[in-house]
């Protein structure tokens, strides 16, 4: 019998499976895929406060020196407005970087190997067993079609935003939002790119995130209501929208070469409540946002640090499960709530309502209230601080003092 049957072991699944093994737990991580896979919808941008984490657990090195570009600047293009700066370091990290997730996942996936962790891959999980209410352990399938039965203290759902776990112990979702945008993107050499760049249109958005081996991952968004045109001639659409919104990145891309195929989707956004008896869910599987903001992956990591202090307060009985697992939610929702709302609100493509203009206005000039507002999308800088009437009022008076 295992402590911690983990399914799924992307950024979420591989990391607690890793924290765990490091604690000196007995974990068996499964997931269908085999590693390195590139089998995840992502365009893979991992914010600062991601990266300070890969760092903590001393991996960012690894991430680095696989020819993956550190990126410390940052610009927002509201088209007549533009943001730019650096965001609010997370102790002392300055950079953002956007590794391709067959060597991100695979590097995590080695670490937890490294700590113990027992790791088999090409396992389909299929169901869950229990014993009454109390989930046990797993049962699936391996590449050969044989059965595999495992138990445990606790299984986890790593299992992504269509969980298996999820949907088998019925965990309940709430403050669900409907699919609000659909994003095309690719790979492309020959488009220098040296910062994280995000326009932002109306309807419309576009973004351009350097990748490893030169290359630049180049997307363009539409809303929900416009994307049903766009899917019957992606690459024409998508031209059109960054010339529209962006004539510079649009220039770069007329220059280069797309390397890949179209890549990508649209999801809605949802928290799951991420624990009962047997049971816990992390990263996708417990909450799923949409992407337009690119916080999955940086989520999932702080996710499965939060889990794997939760679990080991539960093994060690520091206090009960339950409560631990409680806490657990709490403190994931007091982090992930404010980024999942605002998220949801860029991600309609609204036009800017006049306050928010105003704000965002008042910020030119200001580097460093302009690096604080970069650092709520890099999670660096509290939101509702950043938000607090005290703030904005103090930030719309520098730009009196200084008229
Ligand atoms: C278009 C798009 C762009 C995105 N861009 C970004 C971005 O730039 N930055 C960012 O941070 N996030 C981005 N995201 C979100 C990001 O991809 C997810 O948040 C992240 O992958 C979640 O990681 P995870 O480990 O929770 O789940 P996943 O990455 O979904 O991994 C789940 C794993 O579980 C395994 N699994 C599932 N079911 C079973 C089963 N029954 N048995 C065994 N194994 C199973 C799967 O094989 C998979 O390996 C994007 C998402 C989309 C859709």
């Amino acid at each position: 019998m295992y402590d911690a049957i983990v399914v799924g072991a992307r950024c979420a699944g591989a990391s607690l499976a890793m924290l765990l093994s490091r604690k000196g737990y007995r974990v068996l991580l499964v997931d269908r895929a085999t590693f390195p896979s590139d089998h995840t919808m992502s365009t893979h941008l991992v914010w600062q406060n991601g990266t300070n984490r890969l760092r903590k657990w001393g991996l960012l090195d690894t991430v680095a020196a696989s020819n993956c570009p550190p990126m410390s600047s940052f610009f927002i293009d509201f088209g007549d407005l533009r943001l730019d700066g650096e965001p609010t370091p997370a102790d002392g990290q300055k950079y953002a970087f956007c590794p391709r997730r067959f060597l991100l996942d695979k590097f995590l996936v080695d670490a937890a190997a490294a700590a113990g962790t027992e790791v088999r891959e090409g396992i389909f999980v299929r169901e869950l067993e229990g014993d009454g209410d109390r989930v046990t352990g797993i049962s699936g399938t391996d590449k050969n079609g044989a059965t595999v039965r495992e138990t445990a203290r606790i299984v986890v759902g790593a299992d992504g935003m269509n969980s298996l776990v999820a949907r088998a112990v019925q965990a309940q979702e709430y403050n669900a939002k409907p699919r609000l945008q659909r994003t095309y993107f690719s790979y492309w050499s020959d488009v220098p790119s040296h910062a994280v760049e995000i326009y932002v249109g109306e309807w419309r958005g576009a973004y351009a995130f350097p990748t490893n081996d030169g290359l630049t991952v180049v997307g363009a968004n539409w809303t929900a209501r416009d994307a049903r045109d766009v899917k019957a001639d992606i690459e024409t659409n998508y031209l059109e929208t960054l010339e529209a919104w962006t004539p510079s990145l649009a220039e770069r891309v007329r220059d280069g070469t797309r390397e890949d195929r179209w890549l990508g989707g649209s999801i809605p956004s949802f928290l799951r409540k991420p624990y009962g008896s047997g049971w816990a869910l992390v990263g996708d599987a417990g909450v799923t946002m949409d992407p337009c903001t690119a916080e999955g992956i940086t989520n999932a990591l702080r996710d499965a640090d939060f889990l794997a202090d939760a679990l080991d307060e539960g093994f060690s009985g520091l206090r009960p499960m339950d409560e631990a697992l409680a806490q657990y939610e709490q403190r994931r929702n007091a982090a992930i709530v404010p980024i999942y709302e605002l998220t949801c609100e860029l991600a309609s493509f609204a036009p800017l309502p006049p306050d928010r203009r105003q704000l965002l206005e008042a910020l030119i000039d200001n580097q460093p209230d302009t690096n604080r507002f970069l650092g709520l999308i890099a999670q660096t800088v509290s939101i509702p601080e950043f938000f607090a009437d005290e703030n904005v009022q103090r930030i719309l008076s520098t730009v009196s003092n200084v008229h």
